[in-house]
């Protein structure tokens, strides 16, 4: 393999695409679809009254809703999704957005007051089960993929790197099936 940067070039036996939703590009069908999805961090917040806990709240009801607590006393939140790839980027989305996600924050937890002090939103690819790709396809054999494509993208990196270890180092690993493209 050799792989062309703007700063010079770099021969390998072995090239791991971590490349997210641009791989449609080195893929002949990965399943994924684009959307949209956005998040918000409050200020410090006074307390976590009704807090279960520190629990991490992931709705599954659609639009999704999940919220998270941070070391620094604050609230994050989001889902929201759109469907389309770059509607974040059309004025006053993100506004929107936000607004609807503090409303159902405060619907969940009357009693803490959510203000908002940073709000984001970016493109995401999601397949048909959720899950990340993991894996090697036929028609690139001196490759392997790690696209996170759905939610959940940190964790599946962490298994990701387990993972495309293992296959280069010839060792059986139970996840293979779980996160290969032909699933
Ligand atoms: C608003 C928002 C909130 C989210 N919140 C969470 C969360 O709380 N928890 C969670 O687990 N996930 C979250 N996600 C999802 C998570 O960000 C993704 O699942 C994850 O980033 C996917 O990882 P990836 O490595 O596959 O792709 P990416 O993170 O998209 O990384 C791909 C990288 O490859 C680079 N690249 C592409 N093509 C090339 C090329 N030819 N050469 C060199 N570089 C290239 C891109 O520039 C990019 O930096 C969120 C996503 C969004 C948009």
């Amino acid at each position: 393999m050799r792989l062309h940067t703007a700063h010079g070039s770099i021969a390998a036996r072995r090239i791991v695409y971590a490349t997210g939703y641009h791989s449609h590009r080195y893929l002949k069908n990965d399943g994924g679809s684009l959307h949209c999805t956005y998040a918000v961090a409050s200020e410090p917040l006074r307390s976590f009254a009704g807090w279960p806990g520190d629990s991490l709240i992931w709705e599954t009801a659609r639009p999704y809703f999940y919220a998270r607590q941070t070391a620094d006393v604050r609230a994050i939140i989001g889902g929201q999704d759109t469907l389309f790839s770059s509607d974040h980027q059309r004025e006053g989305f993100i506004e929107r957005k936000t607004a609807a996600l503090v409303r159902r924050f405060a619907r969940l937890f009357p009693a803490i007051y959510f203000e908002p002090a940073c709000a984001w939103a970016g493109t995401f690819d999601e397949s048909p089960d959720g899950l990340a790709y993991i894996g090697q396809v036929p028609h690139r054999p001196s490759a392997y993929f790690a696209i996170g494509y759905g939610g959940n993208g940190i964790t599946f990196s962490a298994i990701a790197s387990r993972l495309i270890t293992d296959f280069y180092l010839g060792r059986p690993n139970d996840d293979v099936a779980v996160f290969r493209f032909e699933r």
